[in-house]
C-alpha cells in the first residue's frame, strides 16, 4: 500500500526531495504506470497545500499570478478594491455551485458591504 501511494506521489511530484527520499527508502523505482495531469483539473484553490503532511506541495506567488503543479494561474481582481484574490478557474467553479456576484468581490470587501448594510438596517 505504501509503495503504491509513493508511486502515485512520485508520478505527481517527481522532483520533490522528500518524496524521492521516501520512495528510495521503500524501493519504489517504477512509477510509470501512473500518469498524472493535475494541471488540467486544478482550479488553484490551495487546499492540497494546507493538508499535505510533508509540506511538499508549494504555491509560487507572483504579482497577479499563482503557480502550482507546474501551471501558472492568472488571478482575478476584486471589482471593489482591485486586489488580486482568486483564479478565474476557482471563481467559475464556485459560480457553478452557487451563484456569485457578476463581478468578483474579495472577502474583505464583502465583509465591509455586509457591515454597511447591517448599519443601514439598524439605523432604520
Ligand atoms: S490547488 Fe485545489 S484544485 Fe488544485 S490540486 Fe490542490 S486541492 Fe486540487
Amino acid at each position: 500500500m505504501r509503495k503504491t501511494l509513493l508511486s502515485l506521489l512520485m508520478a505527481e511530484v517527481p522532483d520533490n526531495e522528500k518524496i524521492s527520499l521516501m520512495a528510495k527508502e521503500y524501493g519504489v523505482g517504477d512509477y510509470s504506470r501512473f500518469h498524472m495531469d493535475k494541471g488540467n483539473e486544478c482550479i488553484m484553490c490551495g487546499s492540497c497545500t494546507s493538508v499535505c503532511p510533508t509540506g511538499c506541495i508549494k504555491i509560487e506567488v507572483g504579482y497577479g499570478t499563482r503557480k502550482i503543479w507546474n501551471r501558472e494561474f492568472e488571478l482575478l481582481k476584486c471589482s471593489v478594491c482591485g486586489k488580486h484574490f482568486i483564479t478565474k478557474e476557482q471563481y467559475d467553479y464556485i459560480n457553478e455551485k452557487c451563484e456569485m456576484p457578476e463581478e468578483p468581490v474579495c472577502k474583505s470587501c464583502k465583509q465591509i458591504e455586509i457591515a454597511r448594510k447591517m448599519m443601514e438596517i439598524c439605523e432604520l
